[in-house]
């Protein structure tokens, strides 16, 4: 496989500065309302926060890849004395609990990392953390040519999931024959 130049784009998270205030949750759903601001959901935000108050317990997490089954792990962590499931960290769109799926639709959310507007210099979460909790950082690195799996994909997949193959397949014709 050959190599490419890649920019590497990473949000750290410091979940020792959360606190909680969902500010990225709101711009992340408000920019991806369409249109565009129309609306502000937290259930439409490809960042969530698990949150606990009474335990102090703010973790913000990103939403990754769609995931066809839920998987066997169910071990605990405790870090600085605050015990957390493994399902806290995961950023998998999972049949097993209800984040990262779209309201409306039940198709899978990811980070696209605000990349369809190019006038944002950094992803929009990342600016409206006023706590410092969220900062970027981009790097260049050689990696292996790979094949990504299009978001489009990902959601035909889920659909497929859902309705089954034939049905999605009879819906495509139908479009088809329409245009
Ligand atoms: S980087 Fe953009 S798309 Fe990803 S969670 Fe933050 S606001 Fe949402
Ligand atoms: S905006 Fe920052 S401080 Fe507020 S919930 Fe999100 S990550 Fe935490």
């Amino acid at each position: 496989m050959s190599k490419v130049k890649k920019k590497v784009k990473v949000i750290k998270i410091d979940i020792d500065k959360c606190n909680g205030c969902r500010a990225c949750e709101v711009i992340c759903s408000a920019f991806h309302a369409n249109p565009k601001y129309s609306s502000n959901n937290p259930a439409r935000s490809r960042i969530r926060l698990i949150r606990e108050p009474l335990r102090d317990v703010y973790l913000p997490v990103y939403a990754g890849e769609y995931a066809k089954a839920e998987c066997a792990g169910r071990d605990k962590y405790v870090l600085d004395g605050k015990e957390y499931a493994e399902c806290d960290f995961c950023r998998a769109s999972c049949p097993s609990r209800d984040i990262f799926k779209e309201p409306d639709s039940g198709l899978p959310l990811k980070c696209d990392m605000c990349e369809d507007d190019p006038a944002q210099e950094k992803p929009l979460c990342v600016q409206w953390c006023l706590n410092d909790a969220l900062t970027y950082e981009e790097r260049e690195e050689e990696v292996e040519e790979e094949v990504k799996m299009e978001d489009v994909e990902i959601g035909l997949e889920s659909m497929v999931d859902k309705y089954g193959l034939q049905k999605v397949m009879d819906t495509v014709a139908r479009m088809a024959k329409k245009e």
